[in-house]
């Protein structure tokens, strides 16, 4: 869910880039309900600021505009309107639907075939409509933009100035930003290598430590997050430890695809907490491998 997450704070950001309360319009968090609801998709809960998304048997452009509606809901709330599915929430769902098609995010067809999914018994007409008065717009709206940080590159650190690498001290890794063009060029370079880095984007957290496959089998390796003070009860409900030696809360995990699902995790939850996550970087802790996420203080 956390693509989901990243891509609407990005709609939001497009649609209501002067607004002065576009942080509360991104203060919302979502919640997946892996069950089959008759009467509804989704809903939103503004005691909360949670959206639910229901029947997610459903394809990738439904769940969308599904969200998309609970989105206008959630912002309407923000605006301090209190009208269901009134004048406030279809301003700022005609907003957001001319957004999508600007952003490319959703497309016209994909809106018609949808109109029966708009829980509002009268949205059917209404999405028929907003489609009708939209005036195409570029958005410039990039999606995929990645960030790459290469760590124990020393080696090839030549190599990685000519591909437009920079060295950053902070974190003791090159780091280069690459659009979908270039992503796959730079990840095959790395791995022909067998380099230790990690990607980091709108929408993909991955970890490569091949020097840690070989050692899988060595103990379990270890995610600690750092500044994480106000999500500490979040994070302890989760089995996440403390640790005295440098005010850490830790989880250990075995593989790849589990480590993928706590950053995921904690990405949703810093979203939710309106917590900016200053970086993410590997070392070696007392001869553990270690990932550590910085949470902006
Ligand atoms: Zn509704």
């Amino acid at each position: 869910m956390y693509q989901l997450k990243q891509m609407l704070n990005d709609l939001v950001d497009y649609v209501y880039k002067d607004d002065p309360r576009l942080k509360a319009y991104k203060a919302f968090y979502i919640e997946v309900v892996d069950k089959k609801y008759k009467g509804r998709h989704g809903d939103y809960n503004h005691a909360l600021k949670r959206i639910r998304l229901m029947n997610t048997y459903r394809d990738e452009n439904k769940l969308i505009i599904t969200s998309i509606h609970e989105l206008a809901h959630h912002i309407n709330h923000m605006q301090g309107n209190s009208d269901i599915h009134g004048k406030g929430f279809y301003a700022n769902y005609e907003k957001l639907l001319h957004g999508t098609l600007d952003m490319g995010l959703v497309k016209k067809e994909d809106w018609l075939k949808a109109k029966h999914e708009c829980r509002d018994s009268r949205s059917e007409n209404k999405v028929e409509r907003i489609i009708k008065v939209y005036k195409p717009k570029d958005s410039g709206y990039k999606a995929g933009k990645t960030k790459f940080t290469v760590y124990g590159a020393y080696d090839y650190k030549e190599d990685l100035k000519e591909k437009g690498f920079t060295y950053n001290k902070i974190v003791k890794g090159w780091e280069k930003e690459t659009d979908e063009s270039e992503y796959k060029i730079i990840q095959d370079y790395l791995d022909g290598k067998s380099l230790k880095y990690i990607v980091s984007g709108a929408n993909k957290y991955i970890v490569k430590d091949p020097e840690k496959k070989e050692k899988q089998n060595a103990g379990k390796w270890t995610l600690s997050v750092q500044n994480s003070y106000p999500i500490k009860d979040d994070l302890k409900e989760h089995g996440y430890r403390y640790r005295k030696e440098d005010y850490c809360w830790c989880i250990h995990y075995n593989t790849d695809e589990e480590l993928q699902v706590h950053l995921i995790y904690l990405n949703n939850l810093c979203f939710h907490y309106n917590i900016e996550i200053e970086c993410l970087e590997m070392e070696k802790y007392f001869k553990r491998h270690e990932v550590r996420l910085i949470l902006k203080r």
